[in-house]
């Protein structure tokens, strides 16, 4: 990896300021190519006791000094991020996939919600209420958590962190993050920036491990942990939810979605097709919001699939460092075989296949491009999340059938339609069960936006004034004797 500032590439933990070495290590591999990009040592039971130390110190710090000067602080972590962008995309290509362009739109991404709550720092006003009593005064005060606890995916390894720690760091919080083991490069690229950036040692804490569970335990179940913030899949996040009851921790979680992506025969096709292939195509198919089950209006179905299937030939799969690359590989050999068995599964229970026509990579865990038509719900790829690139397809006739079928699901994060009835746009926003519907777009995540879901899908949200809140406790004040 040929980096501009070769500074950015670290190999262990981040505590209270400093670099942490162990006697054991884990290797990080490239996806693309299947070559270790890197061995990183791996964090000790001592360790981690000390990130919580170092967290719950440089918290009481933290939180004392003015909105103003923690924001100028997260300025200067925005800009350096901006500075080596490059870097930090490229690093993010070796030890995740995804094309360079995309790991470079993910950094500015990432970044710009540092911007925004360094700016919301400023605002976490409270409230003066006017009181019933004669003698009393009632005040509203938003005060930090405290410490908080991370733990995040791989497959956006820089993003998913910032999301968290920029509210976290803007309300006053400290924060411990334990990225996934497959992508730790580019949290531990991000915390050297943050201390270049002046952000206090103990402040914003890495821990890396390849072993999730203990690591897991103490971020969820040490006393001196106020919060814990989690992205990653349900089952895991039920887990740790319930490992979090024990010191009734405050909890945000973001988990796995199914989003339905609805096109009505009212819709600008050309539009749907190109939202089809940015919502399911993106990071080969591995985010959370990705359209996992596309419901098209039986009169346009023969039409969308022959356009669709011309959009699918037109993606350029290899390694993301390759100039022109559209599509990279999956995360490992055993995210292949779960979408195996899924499109097995749909093609034994009647789905019909179309694939990618072009030559695929002999090296590396890629995925062939799908389209599965006749996908029913009674099939498995119905009703699990997909990560990966298979569009699967799904016939209805009205309205009224596809939001039942739409919300037959446990996952409740992300919905798409695509239509131009206004009427319809209406119904669609109130009656599809999710937390986030994009209307006639297939992304729509904004730092200036509540992103999370419901049922089964998590709780909290994270971007906007709603993300910030996630990080602050509510106070009130009663002054009596006036
Ligand atoms: P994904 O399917 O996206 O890999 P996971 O939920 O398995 O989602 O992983 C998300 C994060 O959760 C990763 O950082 C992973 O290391 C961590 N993780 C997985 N299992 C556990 C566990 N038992 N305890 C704590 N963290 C875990």
């Amino acid at each position: 990896m040929q980096l501009n500032n070769p500074d950015l590439l670290k190999n262990s933990s981040f505590i209270h300021g400093q670099w942490v070495e162990s006697p054991q290590s884990f290797e990080v591999i490239n996806p693309a190519n299947e070559q270790v990009v890197a061995n990183i040592f791996e964090v000790t039971p001592s360790q981690l006791e000390m990130a919580v130390n170092a967290a719950t110190s440089a918290q009481k710090e933290w939180q004392a000094l003015t909105a103003d000067e923690r924001a100028q602080r997260l300025m200067q972590w925005y800009a350096l991020i901006i500075d080596n962008q490059q870097d930090l995309a490229q690093i993010m290509t070796a030890e995740q996939g995804k094309p360079l362009s995309e790991a470079s739109g993910e950094v500015v991404y990432g970044a710009n919600y540092i911007k925004w709550y360094a700016e919301e720092a400023r605002r976490t006003n409270g409230a003066v209420l006017p009181m019933n009593n004669k003698n009393q005064r009632a005040l509203v005060i938003k005060r930090p958590v405290g410490v908080v606890s991370a733990i995040t995916p791989w497959n956006f390894p820089g993003a998913m962190i910032l999301r968290k720690a920029s509210a976290a760091l803007a309300a006053g919080c400290s924060f411990i993050v334990k990225p996934s083991e497959l992508t730790p490069l580019s949290a531990l690229a991000l915390a050297e920036l943050a201390n270049q950036a002046g952000i206090p040692a103990g402040v914003f804490n890495v821990v890396v491990g390849s072993n999730a569970q203990p690591i897991g335990e103490v971020l969820t179940m040490h006393p001196k942990i106020n919060k814990f913030s989690f992205t990653g899949s349900t089952p895991v996040g039920k887990k740790l939810l319930a490992q979090c009851a024990s010191t009734v921790k405050k909890t945000s979680m973001e988990l796995g979605g199914n989003a339905p992506f609805i096109i009505f025969d009212d819709a600008d096709l050309e539009k749907a097709i190109d939202g089809v292939m940015r919502s399911k195509f993106r990071n080969a198919g591995q985010t959370c919001v990705c359209a996992n089950r596309i419901f098209v209006q039986r009169n346009i179905l023969s039409e969308f699939v022959a356009q669709l299937t011309n959009k699918l030939n037109t993606l350029k799969i290899g390694d993301g460092t390759t100039e022109g690359i559209t599509l990279g590989p999956l995360i490992n050999h055993c995210a292949i075989d779960k979408v195996n068995a899924l499109v097995k599964d749909a093609i034994e229970k009647g789905a019909q296949v179309i694939t990618h026509k072009s030559e695929m990579p002999v090296k590396g865990f890629f995925y062939r491009p799908t389209l599965l038509i006749d996908v029913t719900p009674e099939m498995k790829i119905f009703n699990r999340e997909i990560f990966g690139p298979i569009a699967s397809v799904i016939v209805f006739d009205t309205e009224t059938e596809v939001i039942q079928l739409a919300n037959q699901t446990q996952f409740g994060l992300c919905s798409y339609a695509f239509t131009e009835n206004i009427s319809r746009l209406w119904r669609l926003s109130e009656q599809l069960e999710f937390g986030m519907v994009g209307i006639n777009e297939g992304v729509l995540s904004n730092p200036l936006a509540p992103f999370g879901g419901i049922k089964e899908s998590g709780m909290g949200r994270e971007g906007g004034s709603w993300g910030i809140d996630e990080y602050l406790e509510t106070r009130y004040v009663c002054i009596g004797n006036v």
